[in-house]
């Protein structure tokens, strides 16, 4: 269970424009934080610098103390975890969806994804329950069950770290409750930030970052966050 830290952060992604400004925050070791805010406020671009995929201009990110900048690709990929929007399955099956990505035999893999007790959960929610065996099924699944498979398939990895960015906006609020429910009862041993820009998907959440314009407008529980004005 890591912590994930923001020091001072300062980045842009292009020279004249600057779009998060001095970004400071921390994420206690297994807490579930949501990332909230307006859209364009920089709240994916924190998951693209956690996964390196740019690095910041100054300041740091640290995970449990150490400096992301100064650990292997390998090691980082290791301790991190996501969830995108709209997941992309492959038109093959569920098994193979979920086992993609992974080194081993995907039955073995797929074996390992029904015994796991944070991972049957989302096979179980699936309406056909799982088979490995029936082909083609990947695009033919909803929304819901699409990104059922694609959490899966990140908990196959068993991540200390989880992301979801926007991971359950575009489903509807019933599927995102049931969802999230599972997810955070399968991940009490992990830190996960949850970015979203709806209300309803931050009701798990332990702890809640405002994100405004590249500056972190607040922070606290939901009780915290009620009492200010
Ligand atoms: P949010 O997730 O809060 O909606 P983002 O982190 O996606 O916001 O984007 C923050 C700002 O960075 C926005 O103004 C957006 O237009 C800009 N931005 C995002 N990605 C890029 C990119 N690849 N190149 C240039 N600007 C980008
Ligand atoms: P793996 O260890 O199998 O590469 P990751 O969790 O690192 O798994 O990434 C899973 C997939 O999600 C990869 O294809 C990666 O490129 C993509 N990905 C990683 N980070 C992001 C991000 N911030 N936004 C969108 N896609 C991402």
């Amino acid at each position: 269970r890591p912590t994930v830290a923001f020091d001072n952060v300062v980045f842009g992604y292009e020279r004249d424009r600057e779009i998060l400004h001095g970004l400071s925050f921390e994420v206690p070791a297994g807490a579930h934080v949501a990332i909230v805010g307006p859209s364009g406020a920089g709240k994916s671009t924190i998951g693209r610098l956690l996964f390196r995929f740019y690095d910041p201009w100054s300041g740091r990110i640290l995970i449990d103390g150490q400096d992301i900048a100064e650990v292997t690709q390998e090691s980082l990929r290791a301790q991190l975890g996501i969830v995108p929007q709209d997941s992309v399955l492959f038109n093959d099956t569920i098994g193979y969806n979920i086992a993609y990505g992974r080194s081993g035999a995907s039955q073995e893999l797929v074996a390992a994804a029904a015994r796991d007790a944070a991972i049957l959960p989302f096979i179980e929610m699936l309406p056909q329950g799982f088979d490995t065996e029936v082909g083609e099924r990947g695009l033919k699944l909803s929304g819901g069950e699409k990104q059922r498979v694609a959490i899966a398939r990140t908990l196959l990895k068993n991540p200390p770290i989880l992301l979801l960015d926007e991971a359950t906006s575009a489903l509807d609020t019933r599927t995102e409750q049931d969802i999230l429910t599972t997810l955070h009862r399968v991940s009490e041993h992990r830190t996960s930030l949850a970015i979203a820009h709806r209300l309803s998907t931050i009701a798990d959440a332990d702890r809640i970052f405002v994100l405004d314009h590249g500056r972190l407008a607040e922070s606290g529980s939901h009780s915290d966050l009620l009492r200010l004005d």
